[in-house]
């Protein structure tokens, strides 16, 4: 079963690579580890990923807004969030080859429960209780150094001429969600917003990840979509409940099998956290973290209002009560995601005659390229030109892709490994030179899934497409 899986990974990691989807950072010079570059498939796919959450989570909610806060962040942020104390992950060398692992990962692959977020201590009596069972994932030896935390937090010299990072270095965010609660004010006293409502927000945040694997499902750079949901402190639990229940609809209504989900809740809780629990992907290596959904009760705006000095509670207009609002929050990264939506999709499939069909059977609004416009033959002029023809009067209402190499065959299969939903053939038919005259001024439109074929009027051919997406 295990190498069955890894094959999977495999596949779908070469089809990336092949298809541009996806591509090492800096490959010419041996690549960048744990940074990744999204292709022109892959920039397509993100792209519609963004807008299917943020459809999901602000433009369908009357009490959802959006932010885009930058990157770079006053240094007192990650003091008053708890990162520049707290942000780290327990790490160990091997004695052997200096290998450098993640304790609390090697703890969970020996099935022992532990994560980044208990004490150095609790996690040295726990690695050194399970010793024997522990073992270097290179050398295969069982010598470590004792863990030791490191912050995961990435520096930076911007605005800092002096040469040296000193005792506040400015950092690249660590996440998104802190943008969110130094906005919260500003928010609030610039739109129409009333408890309970909620700030969504997507964007690039940075961890020095020391054991980064398993392709974009853990990298350095990333991107998070994130939405911080304020509330009545008596209201938390019940809005977190509902929150829990729409994120993982989201997934179903995506077209995710239920079965490839999973609730996993957190045992370690951070000392503020009420309750947290991740929805769980099966990727090709297993059930792993999708998104997290946790309750976070009033400690983030406490936090800040006692490290800026500026008053962060809510007055309600109609009942004069005051009070700090307690957040529930939804997490999820867009590499993260990419990757499972790849993972639900990539299907093979025998043909007749003995060849196999490789398919990526994304959700249609997914798709990096909705339709692929082919001219039957690429060396007769009118062909080309209607399908030219036919290609620009689509081109404006969806993602397009004209292409006249190779066989009307190798076409098919090669939009098909990129999971777009429809091709479109113009023939000798089409331009009036088939037996069939009826047919002039028709196409034939493919569907990715059945492989069925429909003639369709070119007139009509936009709107029989665009209700695919819609
Ligand atoms: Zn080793």
């Amino acid at each position: 079963m295990a190498a069955e899986k890894n094959e999977l990974m495999e596949k779908i990691v070469s089809l990336c690579k092949r298809r541009g989807f996806v591509f090492p950072s800096s490959e010419i010079y041996g690549g960048f580890a744990a940074v990744y570059d999204f292709g022109p498939y892959g920039v397509e796919l993100a792209k519609n990923i963004r807008e299917a959450w943020w459809k999901y989570m602000v433009q369908l909610r009357e009490d959802i807004v959006g932010l885009d806060a930058a990157i770079f962040m006053h240094p007192k942020v990650w003091e008053a969030s708890g990162h520049v104390g707290g942000f780290s992950d327990p790490l160990a060398e091997c004695k052997e080859c200096h290998t450098r692992v993640r304790v609390d990962h090697l703890l969970e692959e020996a099935v022992v429960a532990a994560d980044e977020k208990m004490s150095e201590t609790a996690i040295n009596q726990l690695f050194s209780l399970n010793k024997e069972r522990i073992v270097c994932p290179k050398c295969g030896k069982k010598n470590f150094t004792e863990a030791k935390s490191f912050n995961l937090l990435v520096q930076s010299n911007l605005g800092n001429f002096t040469g040296n990072l000193g005792e506040n270095p400015v950092y690249l965010r660590g996440e998104t969600c802190q943008g969110i609660y130094v906005n919260y004010k500003n928010v609030l006293d610039s739109v129409r917003v009333k408890m309970p409502f909620g700030i969504a927000q997507i964007g690039k945040a940075f961890r020095n990840e020391i054991t980064a694997r398993q392709f974009i499902f853990r990298t350095r750079e990333f991107e998070q979509m994130e939405m911080q949901y304020f509330t009545r402190p008596e209201a938390e639990m019940d809005e977190y409940e509902k929150l829990r229940a729409y994120r993982f609809q989201f997934y179903l209504d995506m077209g995710m099998k239920a079965e490839h989900l999973r609730w996993h809740k957190h045992e370690n809780l951070v000392f503020y956290a009420k309750e947290a629990y991740d929805i769980e992907y099966q990727f090709p290596f297993g059930f792993k973290e999708l998104e997290g959904v946790h309750a976070r009760g009033d400690y983030d705006l406490t936090q800040h209002a006692k490290f800026s000095g500026v008053a962060l509670d809510y007055l309600d207009p109609i009942t004069n009560e005051k009070y700090i609002p307690h957040i529930i929050e939804s997490s999820v990264g867009v590499g993260r995601m990419f990757l499972a939506f790849l993972t639900e999709a990539y299907t093979e499939e025998a043909l007749e005659g003995g060849d196999t069909r490789v398919v990526l059977k994304l959700p249609k609004k997914l798709a990096p390229v909705k339709v692929a416009v082919f001219p039957l033959m690429k060396n007769k002029p009118e062909l080309v030109a209607k399908a030219k023809e036919v290609f620009d009067s689509l081109k404006g209402n969806m993602m397009c892709e004209f292409d006249d190499n190779g066989n009307v065959g190798k076409r098919y299969r090669r939009q098909d490994e990129i999971g777009t939903p429809y091709c479109v053939t113009v023939d000798f038919d089409t331009i009036g030179q088939g037996e069939d005259k009826t047919l002039e001024n028709t196409v034939t439109v493919r569907d990715r899934d059945t492989m069925q074929q429909e003639r369709v009027k070119i007139e009509e051919l936009s709107v029989y497409l665009q209700k695919y997406f819609n």
